[in-house]
């Protein structure tokens, strides 16, 4: 875990989430799935003047109403109250009701017209030998909003279908304009700047963008369990708010800089400046963006003042770069780590060197015969597996500890930061881009085993963030490895039927079929990672 003492922003508590639920009423009509959606007042105190589903705070009262719903087994106590929640909702709001007459027969118009949506719900309901129709409510997804705004809400998102013969109508007081809408026309015409949704409501719709029918819909959520549960993340692109779910790429730094969700992180890329991660650790990106490179190569500098520096990936040889990582340690270099040898990430370690008044050595491993020439490289020091490199100075130390993960290049480490849990991937694991295999120094089965030395010292290092060579920090580190390792897996399964399928095949018949989800101009690149794999395949005899 990282160390409290050392994130950049003093943290705030976040509001406590309030138990909600929102229901997405749907209907089949002829152009496809349509969601039942209503503008908000424009003085209400959350989303004012955003278009919605019906839904709202859940109510003592909704869970004493449990003798009058109907429940689905699967369905618990919790869920049952949420379906409550949601069907008092759309009633109030809307006046559509989700409920049956005792014998099963649909709840009839002049019921629902003698029915009062100012006064208690549920109490009417009784009244009348209603059944709330709870069990044909289901979870969708899960919503806790996030952690920046003053009121958050913990709520499913549920999905029905619109009872027959029965038409909306606003309140007129939270709600009005009730529309039924195409999930993609609504998005449309938000993109259009004429239909203001709110991030979650923007992320649901996608979603069901993908499904033709309620029944679709309805299947997906036979589990019982949310498709997705999210708490959005948010920073700055370009000057602009833009938020992010778990599983979207820069998550991960968002929670590593302000873990309380604080709106203080700025995401574009800088190579003119030291981007700040924690008082000590900060991103130098090389300007040096490309297909391989991505935004460019990120050098991280560790340390603070008391402590000095260590660089780790000086980057391409460019004067000015290393100039700027020079600037950024006041001079103070203790050591220069090169996570591998490539052109991208270790010519700069000579120059910088240069530059420092210490000389710090250069640390890292030599490059194996199996290197290309440009990327030769012979260290001041070759670090040992599980050597530790230690900054002290000010009360504080900082420890790396040197992790080797051939796979990649056969002289790649890595490095674990242990007081703060953050493991320096270099080019082994990345942010936005699939690592490269490429044969004979890349080895598939070498970069495969160095995955699950990672999985494992995350667990004993307690590692949450991943910080790559390219693209942002990554959370959820040992969740993000395993992920990796499973499409690594998957890809190989495919390999192996390729092989299966043409035994007398080249690697150009075999791209073609364990490729097929890849545009053939990637081709030409996914064959060095192919050869990778049918090396592996050969050598463990895995296509019998
Ligand atoms: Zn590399």
């Amino acid at each position: 875990m990282v160390r409290a003492s050392q994130l950049l922003h003093p943290q705030r508590e976040p509001a406590v989430p309030r138990p909600a639920a929102t229901v997405l009423l749907l209907r089949d009509a002829p152009g496809g799935l349509e969601v039942l959606m209503t503008r908000r007042s424009a003085t209400a105190s959350f989303a004012p003047g955003a278009y919605v589903f019906p839904g709202g705070g859940i109510d003592a009262a909704d869970a004493q109403a449990h003798d009058i719903a109907a429940r689905r087994p699967g369905q618990d106590d919790l869920r049952l109250t949420q379906a409550i929640a949601a069907i008092r909702e759309s009633f109030e709001e809307l006046g559509v009701l989700l409920a049956r007459q005792r014998d099963g027969s649909p709840v009839a118009a002049a019921d629902i017209a003698a029915l009062d949506r100012d006064a208690p719900f549920a109490a009417q309901c009784r009244d009348r030998g209603l059944v709330l129709a709870a069990d044909r409510v289901f979870v969708l997804a899960h919503w806790i909003t996030d952690r920046d705004l003053p009121r958050r809400f913990d709520v499913p998102f549920l999905v029905a279908r619109m009872p027959e013969g029965q038409s909306p109508v606003a309140d007129e007081a939270e709600q009005f304009e009730p529309v039924w809408v195409r999930p993609a026309d609504a998005l449309a015409r938000h993109k259009a700047g004429q239909f203001f949704i709110i991030f979650p409501t923007i992320r649901t719709l996608e979603r069901l963008e993908k499904f033709a029918t309620i029944d679709a819909v309805l299947a997906a959520c036979a589990s019982e369990q949310p498709l997705w549960t999210s708490c959005p993340r948010a920073g700055f692109v370009q000057g602009a708010e833009a938020r992010y779910m778990e599983h979207e790429m820069a998550f991960g730094e968002l929670a590593l800089v302000c873990p309380d969700g604080q709106l203080l992180h700025h995401l574009d890329w800088r190579t003119d400046q030291p981007v700040p991660l924690l008082k000590n650790v900060v991103r130098m990106t090389a300007p040096n963006p490309g297909v391989m490179t991505g935004p460019g190569t990120n050098g991280y500098i560790v340390g603070d003042p008391d402590t000095g520096y260590v660089v780790i990936d000086p980057g391409p040889e460019d004067p000015e770069h290393q100039e700027r990582i020079w600037r950024a340690t006041g001079g103070d270099v203790r050591m220069i780590v090169c996570t591998h040898s490539h052109a991208d990430h270790s010519p700069g370690a000579r120059p910088l060197q240069a530059l420092c008044r210490t000389r710090p050595p250069i640390l890292g491993l030599p490059s194996a015969p199996t290197a290309r020439p440009a990327s030769e490289f012979t260290p001041d020091r070759a670090l040992a597996d599980g050597e530790l490199l230690t900054l002290s100075g000010g009360g504080r130390t900082h420890t790396l500890e040197v992790v080797h993960t051939p796979g990649h290049a056969a002289n790649h480490l890595c490095l674990v930061l242990r007081e703060d849990g953050l493991l320096f991937s270099g080019d082994h694991i990345l942010n936005g881009s699939t690592t490269v295999v490429d044969p004979p120094d890349g080895d598939m089965t070498a970069y495969l085993d160095s995955l699950d030395r990672l999985s494992a010292a995350c667990d004993t290092h307690g590692i949450d963030f991943i910080l790559p060579a390219h693209g942002h920090v990554l959370g959820f580190a040992k969740q993000a490895i395993a992920l990796l390792k499973a499409h690594r897996l998957q890809r190989e399964a495919r390999v192996v039927a390729a092989m299966r399928a043409r035994p007398a095949g080249t690697l150009e018949d075999w791209v073609e079929l364990a490729y097929a989800d890849v545009p053939p101009r990637m081709w030409p690149v996914a064959k060095r990672s192919l050869l990778a794999h049918v090396q592996r395949i050969e050598a463990l005899q895995l296509a019998g």
